[in-house]
C-alpha cells in the first residue's frame, strides 16, 4: 500500500475554556493518501473545524498524533510549526478572512511576504495565481467589491500561492450558488491533478461529497471518523 500523506491517530481535543469541558474530538483516526481529495462532513458542532485547525497546525491536540509527510506535528517547535503552516499548508477559511483594506493581489501576496519572499517576487506570484483562478481583471479591487464566488477564488488563490502540499478548506462553498461552487471545486481538482496536492475539505454539501474521492463523517459528538464512501 502507498505510504499515507496524512495520518491522525486517536486524536483528542478538549476545550476547557467555558463552564464545562467540551470533548470536541474524542479519538479521531484517519489516513489520507498523497493526491487524494477527501470531503469531511458531519453535523454542526461535530468537531470539523477543530480537526481542520489541528491538521493545519493552528491548534494543538489534547492527545493523539498527526503526521503529515515526514513530520510529526507534536514534535515540532513553535518555529517549525509556523514553517509548516507557511510552507506545507494552504488554508481556505470559512469566511475567507480576506483583509478588507488590502487589494485582491495584496491579499494573495501577504502570506508570501510573511514568508520573507521579496516584494516584487511575491506580487508576481500573486498575479500568476490570480490569473490561474481567472480573476486578473479584479487584481486591484478590495474584497468588499467582489461577489461571494470571486472572494472564494481569491481565498483559494491565496492558499495556493505558496504551492502547498496540503489544502484545507472549511465550508468554502457554503454560501455559494452551484455554478460558483463548481468553479472552485474544479480549480481544486485541477490543482491536485497538476501538483499531486492533497486536499481535505469540510462541507455539508452533497455536491462536495460527490466530487471528492472519498468522504469522512464525523458524528456521535465527534467520537468516530469513518470512511463512508469511496469513488473509483
Ligand atoms: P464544527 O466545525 O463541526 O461545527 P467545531 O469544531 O467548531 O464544530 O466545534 C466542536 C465543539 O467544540 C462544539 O461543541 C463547540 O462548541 C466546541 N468548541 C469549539 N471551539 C471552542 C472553543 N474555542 N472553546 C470551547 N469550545 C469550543
Ligand atoms: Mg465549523
Amino acid at each position: 500500500m502507498q505510504k499515507p500523506f496524512l495520518t491522525a491517530q486517536n486524536l483528542k481535543r478538549d476545550y476547557h475554556g467555558g463552564p464545562v469541558v467540551v470533548n470536541a474530538l474524542r479519538g479521531v483516526d484517519l489516513t489520507i493518501a498523497p493526491g487524494e481529495i477527501v470531503a469531511l462532513s458531519g453535523p454542526s458542532g461535530s468537531g470539523k473545524t477543530t480537526l481542520l485547525n489541528l491538521v493545519g497546525g493552528l491548534d494543538s491536540p489534547t492527545s493523539g498524533s498527526i503526521t503529515v509527510g515526514d513530520l510529526e506535528l507534536a514534535n515540532l517547535s513553535d518555529r517549525a510549526l509556523s514553517g509548516y503552516r507557511n510552507r506545507t499548508v494552504g488554508f481556505v477559511f470559512q469566511n475567507h478572512n480576506l483583509l478588507p483594506h488590502l487589494t485582491v493581489v495584496e491579499n494573495i501576496a501577504l502570506p508570501l511576504l510573511v514568508a520573507e519572499i521579496p516584494y516584487t517576487a511575491a506580487l508576481e506570484t500573486a498575479a500568476e495565481v490570480l490569473d490561474w483562478v481567472g480573476l486578473t481583471d479584479r487584481r486591484d479591487f478590495r474584497p468588499g467589491e467582489l461577489s461571494g464566488g470571486q472572494a472564494g477564488r481569491v481565498a483559494l488563490a491565496r492558499a495556493l500561492a505558496s504551492n502547498p502540499k496540503l489544502l484545507l478548506g472549511d465550508e468554502i462553498i457554503g454560501n455559494l450558488d452551484s455554478v460558483a461552487g463548481e468553479v472552485i471545486l474544479n480549480l481544486i481538482r485541477r490543482r491536485v491533478t497538476e501538483t499531486n496536492m492533497t486536499a481535505l475539505i469540510v462541507s455539508h454539501d452533497p455536491a462536495v461529497a460527490n466530487w471528492a474521492d472519498r468522504t469522512l463523517h464525523l458524528h456521535d459528538g465527534a467520537t468516530r471518523c469513518v470512511a463512508s464512501q469511496t469513488r473509483e
